[in-house]
């Protein structure tokens, strides 16, 4: 079986295959990678997961990314390992669900693509015998994410950089206690400045000698485990087979992505909600076709979606037929039409957050923290939008509400349980080192530690 190729969404590198598109991170253009053609899986394929458990739903999925690069049973072992938490699916009313993705080491999503891909990049590396570091910006969550993921794994060492003020104490510990081959530095600045010194240390000529990698949402092997989730909420509801209707609060757009790519590969999707925080330009740009980024951008309850130019659009705009620079330029309109008919979009204040946190709870007793109820919001703004009947609905809550224990008990007067996860790592001692949003002292910092 000839191994899948992925292309740039720049259009000026050579296609490669998985192996080597997650090895990299970014193309060589500064692009992003993506399939040249998404593999397809047949409805009776996508029926019979209704009967499989997680990660044999992720094996077969997967399966069609990682032929000719990797073994079947390999990554069939990777997929157990992965993914051994629950995932539950919780039913609010009618045919409305919750997906729970909060149940994995550090309490978000974001751990179920960081686990799969340091397994894929661990197993890619250790044949190769190669080193490497891994490099991410967080505005929070990605990073413990990748920090726990990374852990332990050989020929890997992890450098992650947050902003100090804008990361809660218990986002930061999920981080900073871990020690061993992972590194934390905090500085002193947005994560937008953690964003951007992390992409000029990978296009500068003069760190070329230090194997970098990423572990953002940038890299293609954090977006194909996101598409995952989707086939499995969609196997575990009574409707089953209907094309369903997923809310998925939006930063990078990572998430989001994943329901593109399910759909791409053949999952019956009626509409794809992908609500933002104040961060709006992506509703600005769907309705109008004018993309502008937010700079500098706007902080909000919902923290990790904080992002003023969400990178996965180059991707979302290219799944569209059009082309998006690194930059947001948009050299060649995507069509906005079937976007539009496809995707919805609104913005969510942290005031409406607060609403919806309050109103979910006291009509369903639906817990949710701040990305959850973005979403929950963002589901209800598209049904008064497009007044829909009955289609099942799949709303993502991507945190663990203990991982936001002073809004919620600001917002409900009560006190999230907070999972072991979090609670283990609560007492640990912490190591981070700190800079100045500054990228000559980042790469002199850099360079002293790769020395
Ligand atoms: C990262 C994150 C998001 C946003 O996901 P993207 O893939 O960046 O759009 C939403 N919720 C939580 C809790 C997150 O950590």
């Amino acid at each position: 079986m000839a191994a899948l190729l992925l292309h740039s969404t720049n259009g000026r590198s050579p296609a490669v295959n998985l192996r080597e598109a997650l090895l990299r991170g970014l193309a060589p253009d500064r692009g992003l990678y993506l399939p040249e053609k998404f593999p397809n899986l047949a409805p009776a394929e996508i029926a019979a997961f209704a009967r499989l458990p997680y990660p044999e739903i992720a094996r077969r999925v997967l399966s069609k990314f990682t032929e000719g690069v990797m073994d079947g049973n390999e990554l069939a072992a990777i997929c157990r390992d992965a993914y051994d938490f629950d995932v539950p699916l919780e039913t609010v009313y009618n045919r409305v669900h919750v997906l729970r993705l909060d149940r994995g080491p550090t309490a978000s999503f974001k751990d179920f693509a960081a686990r799969l891909m340091a397994r894929l990049m661990g197993r890619f590396l250790q044949a190769d015998r190669r080193q490497l570091t891994v490099l991410t910006a967080t505005s929070g969550d990605t990073g413990s994410a990748v920090a726990h993921a990374f852990h332990s794994v050989p020929g890997i060492r992890v450098l992650v950089l947050f902003p100090f003020a804008e990361v809660s104490p218990r986002q930061r510990k999920l981080m900073t206690t871990l020690g061993d081959n992972v590194r934390t530095v905090a500085v002193d600045g947005k994560f937008d400045d953690c964003q951007d010194m992390v992409k000029r240390a990978f296009a500068d000529p003069a760190l070329g000698t230090i194997p970098l990698s990423s572990a953002n949402s940038i890299n293609i092997g954090r977006l194909l485990p996101q598409s995952v989730y989707y086939f499995y909420a969609a196997s575990r509801m009574a409707q089953s087979g209907e094309p369903t209707v997923f809310s998925v609060p939006s930063g990078n757009f990572g998430d989001m992505m994943g329901a593109v790519v399910a759909r791409q590969m053949g999952l019956p999707v009626r509409k794809i909600i992908a609500p933002v925080n104040d961060n709006d330009a992506f509703p600005r740009f769907l309705a109008s076709g004018h993309y502008e980024k937010i700079f500098p951008s706007r902080n909000s309850l919902s923290n990790a979606m904080n992002v003023g130019h969400p990178s996965n659009l180059a991707r979302l705009v290219a799944v569209y037929g059009g082309w998006m620079d690194e930059s947001g330029h948009i050299h060649r309109a995507p069509d906005l039409a079937a976007m539009r008919r496809d995707l919805f979009s609104s913005s969510v204040s942290d005031e409406r957050t607060r609403a919806t946190i309050c109103d979910a709870w006291r009509k369903y007793r639906l817990l949710l923290e701040p990305h959850g109820a973005v979403a929950w919001r963002g589901f209800l703004d598209w049904q008064e939008h497009e007044s829909p009947h009955g289609s099942p609905a799949v709303i993502l809550e991507t945190a663990h509400p203990a991982k936001f224990p002073e809004e919620i008990e600001k917002t409900l007067g009560l006190s999230p349980e907070v999972p072991p996860a979090i609670s283990a790592a609560e007492n640990l001692p912490e190591d981070y080192d700190r800079l100045d949003a500054d990228y000559e002292k980042f790469k002199a910092y850099l360079l002293a530690r790769h020395a």
